[in-house]
């Protein structure tokens, strides 16, 4: 007899990692069923998922939008709801065995706090709901025995070299870099570049709000914090280096100077299945490394001189509290305006900086804080960009 179907929902289906989801459900139906889809406001591509992979449950987050997703779906059998609080709700029924994180930014921490607290496996990409209350976020999957599994490529490589540690303690973690589109260019172009220069990563398929922060490194800065909550290592232990053929996805040293690392060709969708059907391997499509075509590898310091929203996180690492938090909120703001070509390159770690400074420091915030914290922000960095 097959082994009954793991029953997926996937918060942010329409974005890069839900559509990059849906492609391995889609080469293994056999093993996975969807039961629930979501999107922010991309109603057609919503639609369209729910119609071929049969979800049960679709789930428009922008209400407005309701009646569009309701009247498309007509036809069909699926269950149309709207709003974040429906999500909140649908995550944590008993149909559900694993919700997919991939909400973009800041959106994702209140649904994923709801799957946690019903004890779900999360397949986790949205790394900004660690990097804004990690401390939370993990006190309450312990809490409810759920489970975190790691679809952030950095951190499911470092997940998948420890299963090697055995037990022993983790001496370091070196958590790969690519460099992103700007790794080699001088600070001055760096400060004139445009949006569609900094959207084309090098060697990661990606949405725009994680690319522009891999053009930045303000992404390994915030994985640098992802990596501490879920791996409860301290940010000294943590090591960035840039590596711009992204096939080291991560390594772990060991006491002894023994160094595990996980490597393959950069394809999200490798994290993503092994996240759906740990502990067992599929499939997924992609690429294969090989290495005598690869010939060599290289490996640098990042250069915080270019690239200063990285020392910003370890900053605000440091600082511990809300400072993740608020770093995270100046961020999510700055770069939507980076994005629509209100504010230069550099503006983005101007806005950071701003709000790290001027920040209304809590020391151990609780969840409503985080939410204050989060808005406040917010407002003082659109205020910058006004
Ligand atoms: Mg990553």
């Amino acid at each position: 007899m097959a082994a009954r179907k793991r029953k997926i929902a996937i918060l942010g289906s329409t974005g890069s990692i839900g559509t990059q989801t849906l492609d391995v459900i889609r080469q293994h139906r056999d093993l996975f069923e969807v039961e629930l889809v979501s999107a922010r406001s991309s109603t057609a591509l919503l639609v369209e998922q729910a119609k071929e992979f049969d979800a049960n449950n679709v789930v428009i987050c922008d209400e407005s939008r309701y009646d569009t997703v309701k009247d498309a779906l007509k036809e069909t059998d699926c269950k149309v709801w709207a709003g974040v609080d429906s999500l909140c709700e649908l995550v944590k029924a008993q149909e559900v065995d694993i919700v997919v994180g991939a909400m973009v930014g800041f959106s994702g921490l209140r649904p994923t706090l709801a799957a946690l607290e019903a004890g779900k496996i999360v397949a986790l990409a949205n790394k900004e709901t660690l990097v804004a209350a990690g401390n939370i976020v993990t006190r309450t999957m312990r809490e409810h025995n759920a489970v975190i599994l790691p679809v952030d490529s950095e951190h499911s490589a470092i997940f998948q070299c420890l299963l090697a540690a055995q037990g022993n303690e983790v001496e370091k973690i070196h958590l790969t870099a690519s460099g992103g589109p700007f790794r080699t260019w001088p600070r001055e172009k760096i400060a004139a570049a445009t949006a569609m220069q900094a959207l084309k990563h090098p060697n990661w398929d990606m949405g725009a709000k994680v690319t522009i922060d891999s053009a930045t490194m303000m992404n390994k800065g915030f994985e640098v914090m992802e990596a501490k909550w879920l791996f409860d290592v301290e940010p000294s232990r943590i090591n960035v280096v840039v590596h711009p053929e992204s096939m080291i996805h991560s390594m772990v040293e060991f006491v002894d100077g023994a160094i595990i690392a996980q490597l393959g060709c950069p394809d999200m969708r490798e994290p993503i299945g092994f996240a759906l059907s740990f502990p067992q391997r599929l499939t997924v499509g992609n690429k294969k490394l090989d290495f005598a075509q690869l010939g060599s590898m290289t490996f640098e310091a990042p250069d915080l001189q270019r690239f200063p929203n990285l020392r910003l996180a370890y900053e605000a690492l440091e600082r511990g509290g809300n400072a993740p938090c608020a770093l995270n909120a100046a961020n999510e703001v700055a770069v939507a305006a980076y994005l629509g070509g209100q504010i230069s390159f550099y503006d983005i770690t101007k806005i950071n900086e701003f709000c790290l400074k001027g920040l209304n420091f809590v020391a151990e915030p609780e969840l409503s804080d985080i939410f204050e914290t989060n808005r406040e922000v917010a407002a003082i960095a659109n205020g910058c960009i006004a």
